[in-house]
């Protein structure tokens, strides 16, 4: 080794030892005839001393030429500082060097590698090995670890297998693009990047491996966002035997000892939702539930009172703000303002502040009196001192609008703590969701999930009302993991392609394998996956995945680190059977 102890551990118990550390120059403090040098790894930073007359005149002359970020191994013996500094662990000591030598030279970082850094972000992922020597950068990624470490650990104990699935494979249905690769020895051919290992852990199924898992890297192609990349990572699980119930209390269980075992924090029960109550109630497949602001319906209380607005709507919607009674006309101006923007598209926003004296004051006070208010503010349970928000419209946009606004208010309200963990599963998802664009019925979840046995004979007279037997695992209103109990025979899935509007045949070309599977006793099963970025990204208290990747790409896919994608040799295109003829913009 060519150091004795790393530059984070070094005690006032140390004092007098003779020790050699290696690590990055992070910093040095020059005045003449005194040096310091702060020398960092992974583990920490430790203070170098060089003094003039205890030290010889090359050896500091040696570390005064030192630039930042050089690497150097320094001899010396651990001494009692005069000043400490208590803002480091091993603040007590510093090593009063009398060898240096310099493993290597390093140009002047374009960043300054510390905590607090001057680097912008696309300069910080040019350089994302610089970048990720910065402590809070690499502790991100010590938490990933760890919460894979334990994650192995909690299903390991639990008799699960983790099994390898092929990269090169064939069209996945989780309802994005695929990432595709030519194949050279089979011209004009090509795989798909799996966006799921779906079908293979299903396989397992049918091959009796009972408990399967992996931690997967899952391709698809999307248009990026802050908590997307085109290559993510899934903790992806199945179980034979199971019914959803097994399949939630297993996963709560691994949900649970990651809490615990990395975090330190006893997550207590994880609440139970419809899929339609998550829609009446939050507007929202995925609600926050670290504060209340839970929708009320006025239709009854506010229709026909003569304001034809609420009149003509299909719903009338109302969330309480606790303690907002106090918002000025100028805040409300701008929530006003904020709810009409494009993005939400709500015509106007109707408010009722509730006044200390018990009298109501609101936006439609021509159309309602007093006793009218006072009903609405009962049914929203506000109290004196609250405001209430109230959006009409269609039921479906109205809703989807207010989950905004309950959100917005959530977080103005200073209600949404990065560090309250409110656990969620979202239960009964519908089979199918009707696509405007394609005008036909896609998978809610995937083609696999298996239909609620009491919902089947829906299928043919109101596909939309069937019911999956399909979950969410939502935390503080992020997505965190997805299941289903799956198909297991061949008609139930015929019949499902049917309905999702795939021929025989062409469910036969992309699918005929697992159909076939199903023909040779295949059990019971059913799984789910996490989206295992994001659920870092929870625990790091962060909203963007990116920092939990060790190497990412930025929202165009890029990797301007290695600069990629890149255009190939006209050799390797040929080699490919491939000619390019791209189309101009
Ligand atoms: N393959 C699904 C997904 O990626 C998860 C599952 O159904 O187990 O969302």
């Amino acid at each position: 080794m060519l150091r004795t102890h790393t530059c984070g551990e070094l005690r006032l118990a140390d004092v007098n030892k003779e020790v050699t550390l290696a690590g990055w120059v992070q910093r040095v403090r020059n005045k003449g005839g005194l040096i310091w040098l702060d020398l960092r790894d992974r583990y920490g930073v430790t203070q170098l001393i060089f003094e003039e007359g205890s030290t010889d005149k090359a050896l500091l002359e040696k570390a005064g030429s030192l630039g930042r970020e050089f690497v150097v191994q320094a001899t010396g013996v651990v001494i009692e500082r005069t000043s400490k500094n208590d803002k480091l662990p091993t603040g007590d000591i510093e090593i009063k060097a009398s060898a240096l030598e310099v493993l290597n030279a390093a140009k002047v970082p374009p960043f300054i590698i510390e905590d607090e850094t001057d680097g912008g972000d696309e300069l910080r992922m040019k350089y994302r090995y610089l970048d990720l020597r910065r402590n809070v950068v690499r502790e991100k990624l010590q938490l990933r670890h760890r919460m894979m470490q334990e994650t192995r650990k909690y299903m390991d104990a639990q008799s699960f297998i983790e099994v390898e699935t092929p990269v090169l494979i064939k069209s996945t249905p989780e309802g994005a693009r695929d990432f595709v690769v030519p194949s050279r020895v089979n011209p004009g051919e090509f795989y798909a990047l799996p966006q799921s290992p779906q079908t293979f852990k299903q396989l397992l199924m049918v091959s009796g491996f009972d408990r399967y898992f992996q931690i997967v890297k899952c391709f698809r192609d999307e248009d990026l966002r802050a908590d997307r990349q085109p290559e993510f990572t899934q903790i992806d699980c199945e179980m034979s035997f199971v019914d959803q119930e097994d399949i939630l209390n297993t996963f709560e269980g691994l949900v649970r000892h990651l809490f615990t075992h990395v975090k330190g924090v006893d997550l207590g029960g994880v609440e139970r939702m419809t899929f339609a109550d998550a829609m009446k109630y939050y507007g929202n497949d995925k609600p926050d539930l670290r504060f209340d602001m839970k929708f009320v319906e006025l239709n009854e209380l506010a229709q026909g009172k003569g304001f034809t607005i609420f009149d003509q709507a299909e719903l009338i919607v109302g969330i309480c703000a606790t303690g907002a009674g106090e918002y000025t006309r100028k805040q409300i101006e701008a929530l006003t303002d904020w709810v009409k923007r494009p993005q939400i598209g709500a015509k106007g926003l109707v408010y009722v502040k509730c006044n200390e004296d018990g009298t109501f004051k609101s936006s439609v006070d021509k159309f309602y009196t007093q006793e009218d208010l006072k009903a609405w503010a009962e049914k929203a349970n506000a109290k004196a001192g609250d405001l209430i928000l109230v959006l009409s419209g269609d039921a479906k946009t109205t809703r989807k609008q207010m989950s905004e606004l309950r959100l917005k208010m959530g977080e103005d309200l200073g209600l949404r703590d990065r560090n309250v963990f409110r656990p969620l599963w979202v239960v009964d998802f519908p089979l199918l969701e009707w696509d405007e664009e394609t005008q036909r019925y896609h998978a809610m979840h995937h083609p696999f999930t298996s239909p609620k046995k009491e919902d089947i004979p829906l299928l043919e007279i109101d596909p939309g009302a069937v019911r999956a037997n399909a979950y969410d695992l939502v935390i503080n209103g992020v997505e965190i993991g997805g299941g289903s109990i799956r198909i297991h025979d061949r008609p139930t899935q015929q019949l499902m392609f049917k309905h999702l509007g795939f021929s025989d045949e062409e469910a036969q070309k992309q699918f005929g394998f697992l159909m076939e599977a199903f023909e040779y006793g295949a059990p019971p099963h059913g799984g789910i996956a996490f989206g295992f970025d994001r659920f870092c990204a929870i625990f790091g208290g962060s909203d963007s995945i990116r920092d939990y990747i060790a190497f990412p790409k930025n929202n165009s896919g890029r990797d301007v680190m290695i600069d990629s994608p890149s255009t190939i040799a006209e050799e390797q295109l040929k080699e490919l059977s491939i000619a390019l003829a791209l189309k101009k913009e």
